[in-house]
């Protein structure tokens, strides 16, 4: 799967990877490549362009991390936008179907794997959720098609709902709602009329049937081997039908995949279920993560960055635990715990992510501490010259004026920020003297 864009990506980054430093122009370069190789991988040029400019913000200004290469740095960067991008936010192998019996709605053109994945999925609700489900052919123009429905649910042990020639597609939704409450089922699924093009009476039917089942997912199967055609159909029936999940079948071909990324992009559905092959078993949910693993072929990589990020991280943290504990704690400090503890959902957020820091919580509070002044105290540390940063005992009235006019505030806001940072330097120096599996060790986690 997805051979082609790792194969060239391996190409462009192992040019990267020889070199020593990693500039802007070699960025430049590089993702000029990256963007061909999504390009030819059947990516659609808008999403390509959007996907190379987050990577070149993400990537830009970004300090190589010791021990890797600045390839090797690139790689990672490229892998986690892909994540990012494929990402819905919905968990994607969680279909709704409390409330039984739920209805799901199967859609897509005919040939895209519709019926094999309806069987797909009623076996897997049926054996992983322990769901009795029941299976509806709705393809009253190809009588095979509804026969194939039926003997796929014979293999795998789900039934199917008799089939009654002449009945409409409305009439067959029908029977199968009430079958399935009749018959105690949780979930029963629909398995609509494909066609070999989207044409009025095949959206027509399907929107016909979506009304009177009242779906609580609609997947649409789509061929992941027809790339932009897919995100074209699935364009199509979202805005007539309105989809919940997209299912990749054919992920197991040497597929270009495009496919997933611009599917994703563009219509902004999240990719459910991928299919990986005829049998019965061969489908997976759909993990973002993999899959960029696998559109780069780089996951070594990958952890590898992601470890030596670690490292350093940790290295860090011990690095400044022993300033602390010597009493060394300046505004640098004060600016990166700030800048921390906004990332970590401010300071609610961080202290509850401590054993044992509530009463540290309140006594910053008391010291005049507010989520929504984090940015103000931030401004005010970057207003201050590199020698006051590290001292802070150096700024005088004239300065400390200065330094508040420069962002804004007063001096009496200057005034609390060097008390609150006297009083935490105080507890970070307490703190610190209780030693390595102290709370200090645990708070820089
Ligand atoms: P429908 O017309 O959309 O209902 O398509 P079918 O379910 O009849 O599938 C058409 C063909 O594609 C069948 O031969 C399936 O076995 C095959 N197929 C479906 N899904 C996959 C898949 O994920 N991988 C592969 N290799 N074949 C698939």
């Amino acid at each position: 799967m997805f051979e082609n864009l790792s194969e060239r990506l391996s190409g462009v980054f192992d040019r990267l990877t020889k070199q020593g430093a990693l500039s802007e122009d070699d960025v430049k370069t590089a993702l000029r490549e990256v963007r061909v190789a999504l390009l030819e991988a059947d990516v659609s040029l808008p999403v390509a362009r959007e996907f190379i400019k987050k990577v070149q913000d993400q990537a830009t200004g970004q300090a190589v991390t010791k021990s890797i290469t600045p390839g090797q740095q690139v790689v990672k960067i490229v892998h986690d936008a892909l994540v990012d991008t494929l990402t819905g936010d919905v968990d994607p192998g969680e279909l709704k179907i409390d409330n039984p019996p739920a209805p799901i709605l199967m859609v897509g053109l005919q040939g895209s794997g519709k019926t094999t994945t309806t069987a797909k999925l009623a076996k897997r609700l049926k054996e992983r959720e322990n769901k009795r489900v029941l299976m509806a052919s709705l393809d009253v123009n190809r009588p095979a098609a509804m026969e194939q429905l039926e003997i796929l649910g014979r293999q795998i042990g789900v039934d199917t709902l008799p089939i009654v020639k002449g009945e409409d597609p409305v009439a067959i939704a029908k029977r199968a709602k009430t079958q399935a409450a009749l018959g105690g089922y949780d979930v029963y699924m629909l398995d609509t009329a494909g066609r070999l093009h989207i044409d009025q009476e095949l959206i027509q039917q399907a929107a016909d049937v979506r009304d009177v089942a009242n779906p609580r997912e609609t997947l649409l199967v789509v061929d992941g081997l027809t790339g932009q055609d897919a995100v074209n159909v699935a364009t199509e029936f979202d805005d007539k039908i309105g989809v919940s999940g997209v299912v990749l079948t054919r992920m197991d071909g040497d597929g270009r995949g495009g496919a997933a990324l611009s599917m994703r992009a563009v219509t902004g559905k999240p990719i459910r279920f991928v299919g990986l092959g005829e049998k019965m078993d061969a489908i997976e949910t759909f993990e973002p993560d993999r899959i960029a693993g696998r559109i780069l072929g780089m996951g070594d990589i990958v952890s590898l960055v992601e470890k030596a990020q670690e490292t350093i991280e940790a290295e860090q943290a011990e690095k400044m635990m022993k300033r602390f504990q010597k009493g060394q704690f300046n505004m640098n400090d004060l600016k990166m715990q700030l800048e921390q503890m906004q990332k970590m959902g401010g300071m609610e957020g961080m202290m509850g992510m401590m054993p044992g820091m509530g009463k540290m919580a309140k006594q910053v509070q008391d010291a005049g501490f507010d989520d929504k002044i984090i940015v103000r105290q931030i401004a005010l540390i970057q207003s201050m010259t590199k020698k006051e940063r590290a001292n802070p005992k150096l700024l005088q009235a004239s300065r400390k004026k200065r330094i508040a006019k420069g962002s804004g505030q007063e001096v009496s806001d200057l005034n609390k920020l060097l008390k609150m940072h006297r009083q935490m330097g105080d507890m970070m120096k307490k703190m610190g003297k209780m030693g390595k599996g102290g709370m200090l060790k645990q708070a820089m986690k």
